[in-house]
């Protein structure tokens, strides 16, 4: 069987979740098994992923694991998957999943690989799985062989596809959380899609002179419905918090439209923005690296091209 852990923080799936019960699914096929999907803590619509290939989900309601704690989930997780027997267990390469694909693989005796972005092959009990090396430069392939694999899957790696119809939801228990966190608050930022998971961002760079410009970077992104980000000399700068910076040492980003204002293109940049799915790229110099990477382009001075950017973009949108 698949084990499928579904992330639903503060009781919602997020894309990650419908993604990883996609690609749990056909893992399932490819090995002739069923792919299962779990949720920890309280869950809104658990069974909506059986539109997306899980023939089951299990819920543990406990409310101890409305809040995320590593040691907690982990424990949980493997827990499941041992009473199931399942044999590949899939996570979304997610802050979540990242702090804990590495707990479930040691307490499975399981071989990983993280950050997986395209289907595995099966070569009898072997598992192959590909994912993006060197700031990706380069596709590395791994071979597991343990008895059970745990992989972790990129975001917008694959599409969430809808193939099958809402399941009923079992109810399981895993005994008491027993990490040793414990969460005193939680505050989260209202009305902003979080980088990781921004469709749209609006980014720029040193282009922009100073923090006094970035008006018309906000209100790019106000009209696209964007998230905001930028290079990181400017965030080293104090120009942008640092939560906006992308690329290599920065977060690392896949949305379907990556505007690029002010930004050269260094290779540690683009290695957290160049798997967006269509990159447009404002810039002065004509030589920029960036325009090799971008889909648009648009040879300018950013102070005279992104002002009327927006002009037309208003008008579009109101017409
Ligand atoms: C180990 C290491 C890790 C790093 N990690 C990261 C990382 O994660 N993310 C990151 O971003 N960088 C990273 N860097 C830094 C990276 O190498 C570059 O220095 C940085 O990305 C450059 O930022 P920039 O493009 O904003 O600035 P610049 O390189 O100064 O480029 C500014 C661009 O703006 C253009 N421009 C200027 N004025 C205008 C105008 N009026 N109109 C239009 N265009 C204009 C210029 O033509 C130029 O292309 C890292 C470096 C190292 C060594």
């Amino acid at each position: 069987m698949v084990l499928v852990f579904a992330e639903s923080p503060r009781g919602q799936f997020k894309k990650s979740a419908f993604e990883a019960v996609t690609y749990g699914k056909k893992v399932a096929e490819l090995l002739g098994t069923t792919c299962v999907a779990l949720c920890l803590g309280t869950t809104k619509d658990a069974g909506e992923l059986g539109r997306y290939g899980a023939s089951s989900v299990l819920n543990v309601a406990d409310s101890t694991f409305d809040q995320f704690d590593s040691q907690a989930f982990a424990a949980a997780i493997v827990g499941v998957a041992k009473s199931n027997g399942a044999t590949v267990v899939i996570l979304g390469h997610t802050a979540i999943g990242k702090s804990i694909a590495g707990r479930v693989a040691v307490r499975l005796n399981a071989g990983l690989v993280s950050g997986v972005n395209s289907l595995p092959t099966i070569n009898g009990n072997a598992l192959r799985a590909k994912k993006s090396v060197f700031s990706g430069k380069a596709i590395a392939e791994y071979e597991i062989t343990s008895a059970i694999k745990v992989l972790s899957l990129m975001g917008n790696a694959v599409k969430p596809e809808a193939m099958g119809s809402a399941v009923a939801v079992e109810e399981v228990s895993v005994g008491a959380a027993n990490g040793r966190i414990r969460v005193k608050s939680v505050k989260t930022q209202e009305g902003i899609v979080p980088l990781p998971e921004a469709e749209i961002v609006v980014s720029a760079g040193r282009g922009m002179k100073g923090p006094e410009n970035w008006g018309m970077v906000e209100e790019m992104a106000s009209i696209l419905g964007a998230t905001t980000a930028c290079s990181r000399p400017v965030a080293d700068a104090h120009w942008r918090p640092h939560h906006e910076h992308v690329g290599q040492t920065g977060i690392a980003i896949r949305p379907n439209l990556y505007i690029a204002i002010g930004i050269s293109g260094a290779i540690q940049h683009l290695a957290g923005v160049n798997n967006s799915k269509v990159i447009v790229v404002i810039n002065k110099d004509a030589e920029a690296p960036f325009f090799k990477a971008a889909d648009y382009g648009v040879v300018g001075d950013l102070f005279e091209v992104v002002p009327r950017f927006n002009e037309a973009l208003k008008k579009f949108k109101a017409g």
